[in-house]
């Protein structure tokens, strides 16, 4: 356990719980087998050993050189296991789902840990947990108020937010302290974003912004431009951005000074192009001699996202004939490889291997850039095919070999014949 730091990363001298494990429970060792069996993957192990590809019958898989469980992920689950083992009699909840992944989510509900999920509005509602209960954020994090919530009710804590989210916080908090509102490009709905916003807003006075993409960024831009906006300009331009700002928001008082951060799992060649175009804004408008004064950026992109993009990149120079993108629908990083991919190769984006139907041969996957649900049928041409593969940082190499299997199966190949190459 650790001793309550002073604050804890970024969280300032605000007081932790009594019973606070932020670096793990000690039982490393005792969960790793386990974890191993569960989402490891012999075919994924092959492939790697093999220089990220396998050839089956007619069929050559490819994979991404960095895909699935990152860091943070990797470090999330285990301390989830490992609180699971070491607190066998307790009541243990989630704040929000581990991660965004499905079969990871049922498997903790399987062992018995119960998931408080959001309302609609995004808010967690912590009121069922008790003293002698286990709390566990996920890699995530927790906005302040419930982080709050859950130091009061005097339950034990493990969190796993992971260290790249705490380095946005951290970032936006120094925007705050220094006077400047947070302009983040993220989605207001995610659980990393809403934490984020809460950190932003530490300080009196301070403020908060979201861009979703290039075109909110661009409406910004628009307004930022104008010399002297008046009210009406300001409602037009508000009513574009509903709910998306700190309460008390005026951008006639509270866009002179811009800090601009990002949820870590965005696209990053967008939060680059997004950070790039506000700073030209920002000097259009105040003088390219006064733009340190009123303008600041920080990629807060996180390292395993930007790997993942990358290999991506490199691995779709010689685009196969389609791709396989395995990962939750509501995970933002899988959502945005999915995007990467579908503008060089046919991809499908899908949550679990059973998306891939063994009766009917069809595949159920979640459009690009969409929420909706479609089925596909031929999607696995006849012929010599090279299929590639990547994972958001989310799933497991399990989830990915069986996507392989089936498709082995689908096209009449056995699975056993690639277990022996
Ligand atoms: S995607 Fe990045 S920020 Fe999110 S858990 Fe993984 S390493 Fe951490």
């Amino acid at each position: 356990m650790v001793k309550p730091p002073p604050g804890g990363p970024a969280r300032g001298p605000a007081a932790v719980p009594t019973e606070y494990y932020r670096k793990g429970l000690g039982l490393k060792k005792e969960v790793q087998p386990q974890l191993q069996v569960e989402y490891g993957n012999q075919l994924l192990t092959l492939m790697r050993a093999q220089g990220n590809q396998l050839t089956v019958g007619r069929i050559r898989f490819q994979i991404a050189a960095s895909m699935g469980f990152c860091y943070g992920v990797d470090r999330a689950v285990e301390y989830a296991y490992q609180c699971r083992t070491k607190f066998p009699d307790r009541r243990i909840f989630l704040v929000g789902e581990i991660i965004h992944n499905p079969l990871v989510n049922q498997r903790l509900n399987s062992m018995g840990i119960e998931f408080i999920l959001p309302s609609e509005g995004g808010h967690f509602d912590v009121s069922i947990i008790e003293p002698d209960d286990v709390a566990v954020i996920p890699a995530f994090g927790v906005s302040r108020p419930v982080f709050d919530q859950l130091r009061e009710t005097g339950c034990a804590v493990v969190d796993t937010t992971c260290g790249s989210v705490l380095s946005v916080w951290k970032r936006v908090e120094a925007y705050a302290r220094d006077g400047f509102t947070s302009v983040i490009h993220g989605k207001h709905y995610h659980e990393e974003t809403r934490a984020t916003v809460s950190q932003a807003t530490k300080y009196d006075g301070a403020h908060y912004f979201l861009v979703r993409n290039m075109a909110e960024a661009k409406l910004l831009c628009d307004f930022i431009r104008i010399s002297d906006p008046s009210e009406q300009d300001a409602r037009e331009f508000m009513d574009n951005f509903r709910g998306r700002s700190s309460p008390g928001f005026d951008p006639l008082l509270h866009l002179g000074r811009i800090g601009v951060a990002n949820q870590t799992t965005m696209l990053a060649t967008e939060s680059l192009a997004i950070a790039a175009k506000i700073g030209e804004a920002m000097s259009d408008r105040y003088g390219a001699e006064q733009i340190s004064d009123c303008f600041r950026s920080f990629d807060t992109i996180c390292s395993a996202t930007q790997d993942r993009q990358d290999a991506v990149r490199e691995m779709l120079r010689d685009p196969p004939d389609l791709m396989l993108v395995v990962g939750g629908y509501n995970s933002s990083n899988t959502c945005n490889l999915a995007l990467l991919c579908s503008t060089y190769a046919p991809t499908f984006h899908i949550d679990t291997p059973e998306r891939i139907d063994l009766v009917d041969g069809t595949i159920r996957h979640q459009k690009i850039m969409g929420t909706e649900l479609l089925t596909t049928a031929d999607w696995l041409p006849d012929g010599p095919l090279t299929i590639g593969m990547t994972a958001g940082a989310s799933t497991p190499d399990a989830s990915v070999g069986q996507v392989a299997t089936r498709i082995m199966l689908l096209a009449g190949l056995d699975p056993e014949q690639a277990a022996a190459a």
